[in-house]
């Protein structure tokens, strides 16, 4: 699953910087996280880094987009061919 940032945000801008698939962005209010890229870290980590890192504990997963461990891995490889 993607995860999903809730309205408890303080914009607090650590989240954003340690995404390794730049998916989280500030949005009209409050940060935002992109489902299209985010992987749960798959592929870079073994947990989490925003959901680790958030002093509020606001990123939950998003049950809106359902994925197991393999469609998060194709979705990693997805992205690093659309970077080379
Ligand atoms: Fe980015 Fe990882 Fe957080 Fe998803 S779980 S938004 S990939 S830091
Ligand atoms: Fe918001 Fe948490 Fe990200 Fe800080 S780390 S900007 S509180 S989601």
């Amino acid at each position: 699953m993607a995860l999903i940032i809730t309205d408890d945000c303080i914009n607090c801008d650590v989240c954003e910087p340690e995404c390794p698939n730049d998916a989280i962005s500030m949005g009209p209010e409050i940060y935002v996280i992109d489902p299209s890229k985010c992987t749960e870290c798959v592929g870079h980590f073994d947990e989490p880094q925003c959901a680790t890192l958030c002093p509020v504990s606001c990123i939950p997963q998003d049950p809106a987009h359902p994925e197991d461990k393999d469609m998060l891995m194709s979705k990693y490889l997805r992205l690093v061919a659309a970077k080379a």
